[in-house]
C-alpha cells in the first residue's frame, strides 16, 4: 500500500518553492503537485511529503521561518453514491468495479481508462459524463473560468506537421504585434474585468526573452492581472528570467506521449526536450499547463490513456485538450479532423482521474460546432479562453481552419447553457 502523504500549502509561489527546496536540502523527498480543493479556491501548487517525513518537515519550516498556509492530509476523494441498485442492470460488471474504484478515490489502471475512454453502452457514458461534471464541482466549483488570449505572433521556427503557422507554409501571412498593440488589448481585457491574460505565439526569436520579460513587468505593473504564456519551447535560464518577470503559468502541450507519434507530427522536436521543459516549469513554480491533441493520425486510445495517466503523473494543472483540425498548407491537410465525442470523453475522464485541474473548453471544439463548448463544460470542462488578438490579425493565427471566434458573448452563452456561473470579477 502507498505511505499516506501531506500536502505543504504556502501563500504563493515563491513561498512554495523556498519550501520545497528547505526540504529538499535537508534530504527529504518532495513532490510538486495540485493543491487540494480544501486549501482554497486558488489553482495552487503544493509540496507533497510522506508521513514518516511530515514532523521533521514542518520543525524545518518553522526553524526557516517559513509562513505557509496550512498542510493538508493528501486525501482520496470519495464520491459516495455513484452506484445505485438500478445500475447493475444496464453496466458490465467491469464497470461496476470502475465505479467503486472512483467512489473509493482509488487510482485507475490503463486498462480501466481505456474501458472508459472506449465504451459503447449507453448507461455507462452517462454515468462517465455524470461523474466528471460532480468531479468537476466538487473540486473547482460551479463558476466558469474566464481567461483572455493575445496571439500576439504567428512567426515559427518549428515544422510541426499539423499546425497552420508551422515554418514551412508559406500561405500564412506573418505578423508580429508590437508592446504598444499588446498592452492597447490588455487595457481592454483589464477594463471587462478578466485576471488572466494568455500570451501565445509561434517560436518567434524576435520576441526574445528579454523582450518578453520587459512586457511581462509592463502588464504586471499596470494591471496586476495573472500571466499566462504560451510561447514554446525555452531554456532553463529563459523559463526562469520569465517566471521572475512575474509570469505565473505557463502552457506547453505535450500534444502526445506516444514517442513514435511525438517524432512524426514534429519532425524538428526531440520529445525528450518538450518532457524536460514541462518539468523546469513545474521545478520553476509555474502553474503547469500540458494537453494534448485528439486525433492525431495514427493515434489508439491506449494513447489516450497513456496521456491522461502522464497529466496524473506530473501533477499537471491546466490540461488543454481540443480536436485536430486540418489545416491548409500542411502535410496533414486534407486529413479528417478529431473526433468531437472522443475529445469530450478524454475531458471527462482526465477529469475524473486528474480532479483538481483547470480544463480549458477549448477554441478547437467550438472550431467544429458552435454548442461543442457547451457539451465540454458539462463534461468536466471548468475555463473559457476568449480570443482578444485583434481583427486584423486573427484570420492570420491560422494554426487550423475555420478558426472559430470565442468572445465574452459566446463564454456567456456556454456557460448559460452548460448551468455554470458567471466569474463575479466580470464587470457587468
Ligand atoms: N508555440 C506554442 C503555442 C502553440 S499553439 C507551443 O509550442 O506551445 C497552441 C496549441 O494549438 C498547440 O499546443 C496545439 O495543441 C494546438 N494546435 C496547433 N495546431 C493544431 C491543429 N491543426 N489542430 C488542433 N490543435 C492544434
Amino acid at each position: 500500500m502507498e505511505e499516506k502523504a501531506y500536502l505543504i500549502v504556502a501563500h504563493n509561489s515563491a513561498q512554495m518553492l523556498l519550501v520545497n527546496k528547505t526540504l529538499k536540502d535537508n534530504g527529504i523527498e518532495t513532490d510538486l503537485v495540485p493543491a487540494p480543493p480544501e486549501s482554497g479556491t486558488v489553482c495552487a501548487v503544493a509540496v507533497k511529503v510522506v508521513e514518516r517525513d511530515l514532523e521533521k518537515a514542518k520543525s524545518m519550516i518553522h526553524d526557516s521561518k517559513i509562513n505557509i498556509t496550512g498542510i493538508f492530509e493528501d486525501k482520496k476523494m470519495r464520491l459516495q453514491g455513484l452506484i445505485d441498485e438500478k445500475i447493475g442492470l444496464s453496466v458490465t460488471s467491469e464497470f461496476l468495479n470502475i465505479l467503486k474504484k472512483i467512489e473509493e478515490g482509488e487510482n485507475l489502471l490503463e486498462k480501466e481508462i481505456i474501458y472508459i475512454l472506449s465504451t459503447n453502452r449507453e448507461k455507462e457514458i452517462e454515468t462517465i459524463y455524470a461523474t466528471a461534471d460532480r468531479i468537476r464541482r466538487e473540486t473547482v466549483g460551479d463558476v466558469l473560468e474566464i481567461r483572455g488570449a493575445i496571439e500576439f505572433s504567428n512567426y515559427c521556427a518549428k515544422k510541426c506537421k499539423y499546425c497552420g503557422i508551422n515554418s514551412l507554409n508559406n500561405g500564412v501571412q506573418r505578423y508580429r504585434m508590437d508592446e504598444n498593440e499588446i498592452m492597447e488589448v490588455i487595457k481592454d481585457i483589464h477594463d471587462i474585468g478578466i485576471r488572466t491574460v494568455i500570451l501565445q505565439s509561434g517560436e518567434d526569436q524576435s520576441w526574445s526573452t528579454e523582450r518578453l520579460a520587459k512586457l511581462i513587468k509592463r502588464i504586471k505593473d499596470k494591471t496586476g492581472m495573472r500571466i499566462t504564456l504560451s510561447v514554446g519551447e525555452k531554456s532553463f535560464n529563459d523559463y526562469e528570467i520569465l517566471k521572475k518577470s512575474g509570469a505565473n503559468n505557463f502552457l506547453l502541450k505535450i500534444e502526445t506521449t506516444n514517442k513514435k507519434l511525438f517524432d512524426f507530427i514534429h519532425p524538428d522536436g526531440d520529445y525528450h526536450l518538450r518532457l524536460k521543459c514541462s518539468k523546469w516549469l513545474k521545478e520553476l513554480g509555474y502553474i503547469n499547463g500540458s494537453g494534448n491533441i485528439i486525433g492525431i493520425p495514427g493515434q489508439t486510445i491506449r494513447d489516450i490513456a497513456k496521456d491522461i495517466m502522464y497529466f496524473k503523473d506530473m501533477g499537471i494543472n491546466m490540461i488543454g485538450i481540443g480536436p485536430f483540425i486540418p489545416a491548409e498548407g500542411t502535410p496533414f491537410e486534407i486529413l479528417p479532423h478529431g473526433d468531437i465525442d472522443l475529445t469530450l470523453r478524454t475531458m471527462a475522464v482526465t477529469r475524473i482521474v486528474c480532479k483538481k485541474v483547470y480544463i480549458p473548453s477549448t477554441t478547437a471544439l467550438a472550431s467544429l460546432d458552435r454548442d461543442a463548448q457547451v457539451w465540454a463544460l458539462k463534461a468536466g470542462a471548468n475555463t473559457i479562453m476568449l480570443i482578444n488578438t485583434p481583427l486584423k490579425y486573427r484570420s492570420n493565427y491560422r494554426i487550423y481552419d475555420d478558426k472559430n471566434m470565442v468572445d465574452l458573448d459566446a463564454a456567456i452563452y456556454a456557460a448559460n447553457k452548460a448551468g455554470l456561473k458567471l466569474p463575479s470579477y466580470l464587470r457587468n
